[in-house]
């Protein structure tokens, strides 16, 4: 193979590991199992043309790793996993090969649940439940959640309230300025949600025509995607791409907070420290976005999928974050290496009952 699989699995740390080549279908998948500690290990199936099965492994590994800090702080009583399919989604996607993949997340029984990903759509979900009960995200029709996106979205407006909280001594978001980066499904629904309760907002967007009819329709100013990260406002709401918050970008912020619901904001360990010396208060992602998966959980339970339970549940995100901020202040940390701790905590202390 070229590397030494092991070693990479131990450099990750992962309960199982499962590996399904099969010629018939092309389908050449892996499952990452990382800790089953809380419960069965739920995370997405990406479908990604990786340049090389250990970019496959080492990604797969590492998102298992984050699933299961983020069920971990939010409150789930779920693992962390996450599944690889090594292709093109728009070429190599078929019907037999979503179906060879289904039967390999039924043959592990219920440790791995499978969801959408990058890649991955509601409807291979759907196809995915005609061979397993074990996957989440399936269509409404069929008992499941439907998309997370609105979820998120809730969790984010409730995040903020809890940054406000601290920095402002108020929960109350009306007059604040809010500064969106991606007007996408969450991102929009953001919008929408803070201009209700009377925020003052900049939107950007790569698609200038989304966010211009957005924009007239909330009374919104728009601004050039490349310099979102600039605008004087009170919190910068990441909702497009991971890495934005850089070296490069930090020096240029004009926020008092970051909070938003883009996945792996900071580019490196170090930026959470930047933005900590910069004076910027950041709101760990997997903190703030965990709506999706608290949504998702809901449909995990004896009598399924409630919406209203499950956004009631998504609003504890206001609770675990102001959590978050006090651990990093009585522990003199980062927000970022709080939340890590929550996890870490949580998973030791049941990991030895
Ligand atoms: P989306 O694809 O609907 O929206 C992303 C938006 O960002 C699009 O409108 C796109 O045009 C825009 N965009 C792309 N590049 C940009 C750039 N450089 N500057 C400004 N805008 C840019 O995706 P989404 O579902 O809204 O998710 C947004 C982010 O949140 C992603 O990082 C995703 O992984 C993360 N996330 C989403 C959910 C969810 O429930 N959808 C849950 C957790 C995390």
């Amino acid at each position: 193979m070229g590397f030494e699989l092991l070693d990479v699995v131990a450099a990750h740390g992962a309960e199982q590991v499962a590996f399904a080549a099969d010629d018939e279908t092309g389908l050449r998948a892996i499952v990452a199992i990382h800790s089953t500690v809380l419960g069965s290990g739920l995370g997405g199936t990406r479908f990604y043309p990786f340049a090389s099965e250990e970019d496959a492994l080492v990604d797969v590994l590492r998102l298992a790793k984050g699933m299961a800090y983020k069920h971990a702080v939010c409150g789930n009583d779920l693992g962390g996993a996450k599944a690889v399919i090594i292709g093109d989604p728009r070429t190599d996607r078929t019907e037999p090969l979503i179906l060879s993949y289904a039967r390999l997340v039924d043959r592990l029984g219920g440790r791995y649940l499978t969801a959408e990903d990058v890649g991955t759509t509601q409807a291979d979900m759907d196809l995915i439940r005609t061979v397993t009960p074990h996957v989440t995200g399936v269509s409404e029709s069929l008992g499941g959640s439907g998309d997370p996106s609105p979820a998120t979205a809730w969790g984010v407006l409730h995040a903020m309230q809890a940054v406000a909280e601290r920095l402002w001594g108020d929960a109350a978001l009306e007059g604040r300025h809010v500064a969106i980066a991606g007007t996408g499904k969450v991102g929009a629904a953001l919008a929408r949600h803070l201009a209700g309760v009377g925020c003052r907002l900049t939107l950007a967007d790569v698609r200038s025509d989304v966010v211009t009819a957005l924009a007239r329709e909330l009374g919104a100013a728009t601004v050039d995607p490349a310099a979102i990260h600039q605008v004087a406002c009170d919190i910068l709401s990441p909702c497009a791409l991971g890495a934005t918050i850089n070296a490069r970008t930090i020096p240029d912020l004009r926020c008092a907070a970051v909070c938003g619901c883009a996945n792996n904001q900071l580019a490196t360990d170090a930026d959470g420290d930047r933005l900590a010396a910069a004076g910027v208060l950041y709101a760990p992602d997997y903190v703030v976005n965990a709506g999706g998966v608290i949504n998702i959980a809901d449909e995990l339970g004896p009598d399924g999928y409630h919406r209203e339970r499950a956004l009631k549940r998504v609003e504890t995100i206001h609770d675990t974050l102001a959590q978050v901020f006090a651990v990093a202040v009585a522990e003199t940390i980062t927000p970022a290496a709080a939340a890590d701790r929550i996890a870490e905590r949580r998973l030791l202390a049941n990991s030895t009952q």
